[in-house]
């Protein structure tokens, strides 16, 4: 993979673009792909972001957001579109099967494949160019280093603001994980600088939720959440049915994994969701507990240090005693 700086010098010449996240996205792979789409869009770049999967509904304010193309419902569509494409920038992950069944399509398209993300491990035979940075809080910061980079600054518009500010914001869990950087705070002051309204993006991403989704934490939080005390470890399991009985939409379980980890003392909190085709996994740390690691080993997942997921195709209670023996295999790191 080579330098992302290689490819300024092409900036100015016209070209066909593909920009993909992983699926699932949340706030900062939508983010940080509307905000590059509107920054190449406006250098005279024909752009088209693809999402592998559906999104929740809570992104769909972000500017540019009505046209993205839902991979999985528009298949045919996108195989032509990233076929033809010159360019395919990656946001926001790592590797190829993060895109899920978007993968195959991208490992055989003839396109330039760029990477700009901050997962650990990146798969970096994989694409020509890009730019890879753990220590970065969110692909939005990143894509706003890039647009600096370029020395084309002068055309971030508040469009482009709402959307990169968008990503940092939830990637750094309102500003409050280690990885919220001077630069972060930097960056944040240029945006308000430029304009922009930053408690209207914290309201359209976290005050337009329906009245089912607190009563279904309040179903969680009081019959499906357990504490491993021994291992200083929380674990919430969540059926079908729970989902079906609340009317749980893709975005509406996002955050609850956090509820246990602010319990004093425990420093590994999980959530395991049967979605019917697969148990998805996020994995959430306090101190030096790596979860990345643990999704790695156990549940062929990955991400950061402090936040991480996986998935299994395994029944959800045979995924609970893989976690359990899992935390009692880690005793030395969480005792
Ligand atoms: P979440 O738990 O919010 O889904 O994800 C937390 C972090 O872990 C994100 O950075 C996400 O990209 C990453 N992650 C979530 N699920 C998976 C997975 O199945 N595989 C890998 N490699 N990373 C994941
Ligand atoms: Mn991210």
């Amino acid at each position: 993979m080579n330098p992302i700086q290689s490819l300024f010098q092409e900036l100015t010449i016209p070209r066909n673009v593909v920009i993909t996240m992983h699926q699932k996205p949340d706030a900062d792979a939508m983010g940080s792909s509307l905000g590059l789409k509107l920054f190449l869009q406006k250098l005279g770049h024909t752009i088209h972001v693809i999402s592998p999967t559906s999104w929740a509904g809570f992104l769909n304010w972000m500017p540019g957001c009505a046209d993205v193309i839902d991979y999985e419902r528009f298949t045919g569509k996108a195989d032509q579109i990233i076929l033809s494409a010159d360019w395919i920038f990656c946001l926001d992950f790592n590797r190829l099967n993060r895109t899920k069944k978007m993968a195959e399509v991208l490992s055989k398209a003839p396109a330039i494949k760029v990477l700009i993300d901050h997962h650990q491990e990146p798969q970096t035979e994989a694409f020509a160019f890009g730019v890879s940075d753990t220590s970065k809080s969110s692909t939005a910061e990143m894509v706003y280093d890039f647009i600096q980079m370029t020395g084309r600054a002068d055309i971030l518009d508040l469009d482009i603001a709402q959307c990169l500010y968008a990503g940092v914001m939830t990637d750094t869990g309102s500003f409050r994980f280690p990885s919220t950087s001077a630069s972060v705070h930097q960056m944040v002051s240029n945006l308000i600088k430029m304009g922009l309204q930053h408690s209207v993006i914290h309201e359209q991403l976290f005050d337009q939720h329906s009245e089912n989704r607190i009563r279904f934490i309040g179903h969680v939080l009081s019959q499906r959440l357990r504490f491993f005390y021994e291992y200083n470890t929380a674990l919430i399991a969540i059926t079908q049915q729970d989902l079906i009985q609340y009317d749980i939409k893709t975005g509406d379980t996002e955050g609850l994994v956090n509820y246990p980890l602010s319990i004093q003392g425990i420093k590994l909190a999980a959530i395991i969701i049967d979605r019917g085709e697969e148990r998805k996994c996020s994995f959430r740390s306090k101190g030096s507990f790596d979860v990345n690691t643990f999704a790695k080993t156990y549940f062929n997942g990955g991400g950061h240090f402090h936040a991480a997921g996986g998935h299994s195709s395994d029944k959800l209670e045979q995924v609970v005693s893989a976690f359990i023996k899992a935390v009692q295999e880690n005793e030395p790191m969480l005792a």
